[in-house]
């Protein structure tokens, strides 16, 4: 028997697999409306996997879960659209940043083509392509999209269910005394939980259940905030447009996107967070607009409304920071820490990873 704990997109695909594959499977959730964790609060992309270091475990699982994710979409009617991707050097601050900026989109194209992703193009004066995009080079990426995330998750929850998992709402597990714990936040009764295995797919909390079992591995998750704007319209045509990402941070920069039901939205920005709960939105609509007004041209201030908070689960081991997922084995538990982004796009390979340890 296994028990998962978190029924956020990545515990939600590993309890499908495992039973699936037919071991019996519980899922424990600590709160009443699951997907209100870092699932349901993110962009929505599925990502080419163009950022990263082809020996990353973010390449291997988003190239891999981006073709596991295709098929089960038109399968299971799930709305999504490839719908392709802009990366712009967008408006530079000084003749060194530009400069700094041609040679970044060159290595990220020479990293595409690396990885073998197919149909890049690198294009100047990418406005003439998409009306309203800003700066002299821009690279294409076809092989990107976007999903309808709630429907993803009730999907996911629904076939679970078809295939056997059982899903407990309200509680929470926790560990202590050497023991393993279900704590029922509606009736405060505490029950001791037995299984095979634990799969810990906590998301921002994964590092509070982990810290029990690797004593010398000492994880600790930090939130870092990512705020989105609601903009009053959508681009003229239906592609993601992006700057560079950040030198300093795994955040991919403040971008262009939209939902598949109409809206459309700026955002996610990089801030550290005063908590896990942190979902205020502090960043004022200036401060916030001269981010979108280096991609496009298209915005005025006034079209941009507050949105909504995404919290990334940064990692850190034992103080530094780490930029790849982290699956770690140790006893009966398996600990996921560190599932940012690219974690929508990767989420069934991670959980074929995780059958594999299981098994
Ligand atoms: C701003 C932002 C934008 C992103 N954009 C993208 C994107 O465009 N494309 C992409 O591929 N990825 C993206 N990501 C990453 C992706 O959203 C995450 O990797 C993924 O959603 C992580 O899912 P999860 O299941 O690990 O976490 P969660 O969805 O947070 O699920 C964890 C669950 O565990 C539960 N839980 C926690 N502790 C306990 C406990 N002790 N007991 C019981 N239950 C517990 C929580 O209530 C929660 O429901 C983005 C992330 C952020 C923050």
């Amino acid at each position: 028997m296994v028990i998962v704990v978190g029924s956020g997109i990545i515990g939600s695909w590993i309890a499908y697999l495992l039973a699936k594959a037919g071991f019996e499977v519980y899922v424990f959730e600590k709160s009443e409306n699951a997907g209100d964790g870092i699932s349901g609060r993110n962009s929505g992309v599925l990502h080419s996997g163009i950022y990263y270091d082809e020996t990353s475990l973010k390449s291997k699982f988003c190239f891999r879960g981006y073709e596991v994710a295709i098929p089960f979409f038109e399968k299971n009617k799930i709305p999504f659209s490839i719908c392709g991707k802009v990366i712009t050097t967008g408006l530079s601050d000084t003749i060194e940043d530009e400069k700094d900026k041609q040679i970044e989109i060159e290595k990220l194209f020479a990293n595409g083509n690396r990885l073998g992703i197919p149909d890049l193009e690198l294009k100047s004066n990418p406005g003439y392509h998409w009306k309203h995009v800003l700066g002299n080079t821009a690279l294409w990426i076809p092989k990107t999209g976007i999903v309808d995330v709630p429907t993803y998750l009730k999907v996911l929850w629904q076939l679970g269910e078809e295939a056997g998992v059982k899903i407990l709402k309200n509680k929470k597990v926790i560990r202590e005394d050497g023991g393993v714990f279900a704590l029922d936040l509606q009736s405060n009764i505490k029950e001791e939980l037995e299984a095979d295995y634990f799969v810990n797919a906590c998301g921002l909390y994964s590092d509070e259940l982990a810290s029990n079992d690797l004593m010398n591995h000492k994880y600790e998750i930090k939130p870092n905030k990512g705020e989105y704007f609601r903009l009053n319209k959508q681009l003229p045509y239906e592609t993601l447009v992006y700057p560079l990402p950040l030198k300093t941070s795994t955040a991919l920069g403040v971008h262009y996107t939209f939902h598949l039901g109409g809206d459309a939205y700026a955002g996610p920005n990089s801030n550290w967070a005063f908590s896990k709960d942190d979902y205020n939105i502090i960043t004022s609509r200036n401060v916030y607009f001269e981010s979108l007004r280096k991609i496009t041209d298209f915005y005025k201030e006034e079209d941009l409304s507050a949105g909504y908070v995404g919290l990334r689960p940064r990692l850190f081991l034992n103080g530094e920071a780490v930029k790849d997922f982290v699956i770690h084995k140790e006893s009966n538990w398996i600990h996921l820490l560190g599932i940012e982004s690219p974690g929508l796009t990767s989420s069934p390979a991670i959980a074929e990873e995780v059958v594999r340890m299981v098994g």
